[in-house]
């Protein structure tokens, strides 16, 4: 018997929504489960992505043994190439995970150097104290895996992202019986995802989108655009049987679409018949009701390809009346306002869209409901129970959810946040000190920059390079810019950047010239333009890379 402790530190995605990690130590030994990213909301303009701060694991660089995958969503791997390329981990998945991966750290030039080991459900490996076991789940992208870990003072199992479907569409079905066998032994910790906590029932099965989008096939007398997440496989597998059945050929749209489609369709995950596809250069020359288009950006991003399309800005496709948009996924908050302004842009060119809660579905959540949360719970019967993946509310309702169990040997249930650990030793359970978090702010630039310039904290990106206000007032009426930009600066530069800064003025006016009228009236679309156009001119003149925040008043 050992008389070491068990630490379990959440580093991202407790008490907030994405950049899911979570590290277990036992003495001297480290293993870290996911490493996520988040997208910034409009608190956080003037960066790309935000990380977890992994302080933690470098302080503690020579006892971290491996990076543990559960599946493919950015908000678990989107971090990977940056922590990496501070401490080379061997890391463990599954193998679209680690392609999707792979990806990521070639962009990254980590590729060369990094230890990817694939492995499959069912699998078990032992990293030092830990036996790792691989557990099937289903989820709404494919080779989703549970961890169960057996570590020396008992079991510990992490759901990774999850919802009890009974009829995935690639029949690979949720192994419930390991699960069921790991409770019977006795689990001393459960993690578990608590993203749907807030919604009673169970979450409906892939398959209830089908009727939805054979509708839309079967009625559509034109072009019929869908934009889905890329890593839904199953959605895309789904799209691509309809169309075969319903005579179009199917068209990807943007990078990440057309990326992932590739990986899948080469791992034997999605099939697609060759005669179904069809060139993204060839969509306007087929007869429109011959063509399905299968888009990225469903969030609204500024500069996705289904935004490109709502304001007639790609070369591959533009919208003619009666063409049919169907947006199948859900809604992130915070998104909301970057999505429908997409759509009054759709709806401007006539297009029938189709979104929103609806009877079939046109989106299925891939996390669990409550029925299906207690189902885990019932089966796996743990004696401490730690919910994850979720805002605070959720996680608090997730233990308060769990309560029926106190009188099964549930001893107790923690709501933490990134940061707070448990200390686990043979007399039980307890809340452990806390370990420095939080968020690192990425400005990622484009994508031949090298890791070393992409990882910017917040606070020295100011201090070194500091930031600059570009601020374009535009006319209410005409939509046009009044006179020339100004740009306001602090910290970038000296005296020396005087003539910089006037230049910078024409590249923002260029920018505003070369933009369309609905462009100039969508100030998301406008500001990622002047952003992007404005880093790239000052890194290149100027080797620095401030932080910059366009302000557009209405005059
Ligand atoms: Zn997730
Ligand atoms: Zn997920």
């Amino acid at each position: 018997m050992s008389d070491r402790k068990l630490q379990v530190v959440p580093l991202g995605g407790l008490g907030e929504f994405g950049m899911n990690s979570m590290a277990l130590r036992y003495g001297d030994d480290i293993i870290v489960i996911d490493a996520g990213m988040m997208f910034p909301d409009a608190e956080l303009l003037g960066v790309d992505i935000v990380t977890p701060d992994f302080t933690y694991l470098e302080e503690n660089a020579a006892d971290v043994r491996a990076l543990i995958l559960t599946h493919g969503h950015e908000d678990h791997i989107g971090a990977v190439p940056f922590l990496l390329s501070t401490i080379n981990l061997p890391v463990y998945g599954t193998e679209f995970t680690l392609s999707l991966v792979e990806r990521r750290l070639e962009e990254h030039e980590l590729l060369k150097d990094a230890r990817l080991n694939v492995v499959e459900a069912g699998d078990r490996i032992t990293i030092g104290p830990f036996l790792v076991e691989f557990i099937r789940v289903t989820h709404s992208i494919v080779s989703a895996v549970a961890l169960a870990i057996t570590t020396p003072l008992g079991v510990v199992i992490h759901t990774g992202d999850f919802k009890v479907d009974p009829t995935p569409t690639d029949n690979e079905l949720f192994d419930l019986h390991t699960l069921a066998e790991y409770g019977k032994r006795g689990v001393l910790l459960l993690m578990s995802d608590s993203t749907n906590v807030d919604r009673p029932g169970y979450t409906e099965s892939e398959r209830a989108v089908r009727p939805r989008l054979e509708e839309l096939f079967a009625r559509s007398e034109r072009r019929l655009i869908i934009s889905c997440f890329s890593s839904s496989i199953h959605r895309l597998q789904q799209i691509l049987d309809l169309a075969a059945q319903y005579g179009r050929k199917v068209a990807f749209l943007g990078r990440s679409m057309l990326n992932v489609t590739e990986i899948a369709h080469n791992l034997g995950l999605l099939s697609v018949p060759d005669s179904t596809l069809l060139r993204p250069q060839d969509i306007m020359q087929m007869p429109p009701d011959k063509v399905a288009v299968v888009v990225s950006g469903t969030q609204g991003e500024p500069l996705s390809a289904m935004s490109r399309v709502a304001v007639d800005n790609h070369k591959h496709l533009y919208l003619e009346p009666g063409d049919t948009v169907a947006l199948s996924a859900r809604i992130i908050p915070g998104n909301e306002k970057a999505i429908f302004r997409m759509m009054n842009h759709l709806a401007r060119r006539g297009s029938d869209i189709v979104y929103g809660s609806m009877n079939p579905p046109i989106h299925v959540s891939g996390h669990a409901s409550q029925e299906e949360l207690k189902l885990v719970l019932n089966l796996v019967k743990p004696r401490y129970f730690l919910p994850i993946h979720g805002e605070y509310r959720q996680l608090a309702k997730h233990a308060q959810l769990a309560g029926y169990l106190n009188s099964q040997g549930l001893e107790n249930s923690f709501v933490l946040e990134t940061g707070e650990t448990i200390e686990i030793d043979q007399m039980g359970a307890r809340r452990g000190e806390k370990v420095t978090v939080g968020r690192v702010c990425i400005d990622s630039g484009s994508l031949d920059d090298v890791v070393e310039d992409m990882i910017i904290r917040d606070r020295r990106h100011l201090a070194e390079d500091g930031f600059v206000l570009p601020v374009i007032a535009i006319d209410k009426h005409t939509g046009r810019s009044e006179g020339l930009p100004e740009i306001v600066s602090r910290g970038f530069m000296g005296a020396e950047g005087a003539d910089i800064l006037q230049e910078a003025r024409g590249v923002v006016a260029r920018t505003l010239e070369s933009s369309t009228t609905e462009e100039l009236s969508d100030w998301g679309v406008m500001q990622e333009k002047i952003r992007t156009d404005l880093k790239r001119f000052l890194t290149k003149q100027t080797q620095r890379r401030p932080l910059i925040m366009p302000v557009i008043l209405e005059v």
